[in-house]
């Protein structure tokens, strides 16, 4: 292996460490912390693990987590219901609906009642659109901390040529958004693209965020490029893996992340300082 490993659970930890040291000093103020709401619906197992995830790194970061587990068969009104009593709590400042929901529920409606400015995780038409118009206010977290780990290495991305794997909603659309804001030259390629192999061999960044597993193949890897891999795959054997063929991507690049230990531990890392920045805003009424 040549390229240099990108770890995201020193970085994450290391943002989580500063969210701590903000909400410590504003307890020792005699102010509250900021509190995030973290609202599951149903027992999806993948979720059950992102949203233990998300609660432990709240302890850590010193942020006040309240649980609302939902029953599977609730009603997108009922649902609907408890996002506007969360909206007009004050000792709130984050909502996080843990997608995907259950059927009866459209995710759009959902995602649109949320306040705008307690929308940590930045999939708000409004938050889309405000990065969209390169004034971001809250980010969405993922591509946020890819941004994150590319700044924590060095990696300035003006300029360069990169190309998204992957145009979701959540990763790979605003993926694509942040790195225009940070000046890269950006293609975005999914399921219709023709010949990835070449588009990804043009790039000297790419970031891959497709859902299946080493779909990225090493011998694409332009020599030298940098390599973010935000794909988490489940293995039949249990195991995590990427959607880059980690071993022969990692003798080609100069910078690659591990899966796991990349972008996922980021994604929690950035919710919680998007919680702070939620919190920040609000009280200084700029929200
Ligand atoms: P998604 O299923 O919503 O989107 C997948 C995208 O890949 C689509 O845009 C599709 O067009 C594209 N695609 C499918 N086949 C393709 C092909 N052959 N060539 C090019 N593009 C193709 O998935 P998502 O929610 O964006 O998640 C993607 C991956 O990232 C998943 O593995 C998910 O678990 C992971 N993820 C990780 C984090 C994290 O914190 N690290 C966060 C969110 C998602």
């Amino acid at each position: 292996m040549t390229a240099i490993l990108i770890d995201g659970k020193r970085i994450a930890d290391e943002i989580k460490r500063e969210v701590r040291v903000a909400t410590d000093a504003l307890a020792s103020r005699g102010l509250r912390r900021p509190g995030l709401a973290v609202v599951m619906v149903g027992e999806h197992p993948a979720s059950q693990v992102y949203v233990r995830n998300k609660r432990r790194s709240c302890e850590e970061a010193g942020i006040i987590s309240s649980a609302h587990d939902l029953p599977a068969s609730i009603s997108e009104a009922e649902l609907l219901e408890i996002i506007g009593l969360l909206n007009n709590d004050g000792a709130i400042d984050g909502i996080l609906v843990q997608l995907p929901l259950p059927q009866q529920i459209r995710s759009r409606a959902v995602i649109e009642a949320i306040d705008p400015a307690k929308d940590v995780d930045g999939f708000h038409p409004y938050n889309l659109g405000r990065l969209a118009q390169r004034e971001p206010l809250l980010r969405p977290c993922t591509p946020y901390g890819v941004m994150r780990l590319l700044a924590a290495s060095g990696i300035n991305p003006a300029g360069m040529n990169a190309v998204v794997v992957g145009a979701s909603n959540i990763v790979g659309r605003p993926m694509a958004l942040e790195l225009m804001l940070a000046g890269a030259t950006v293609t975005v390629c999914h399921s219709r693209t023709r010949d990835l192999a070449v588009q990804v061999g043009r790039a000297e960044l790419v970031v891959a965020a497709v859902g299946q597993p080493g779909m990225v193949r090493g011998e694409w890897i332009k020599p030298g490029a940098v390599v973010i891999d935000v794909g988490i795959n489940r293995l039949p054997d249990g195991k995590l893996a990427g959607d880059v063929e980690f071993a022969p991507a990692a003798a080609r690049a100069a910078w690659i992340t591990p899966v796991p230990g990349g972008v996922g531990p980021m994604t929690v890392a950035m919710l919680m300082q998007n919680t702070l920045e939620a919190y920040q805003r609000r009280r200084s009424g700029v929200a």
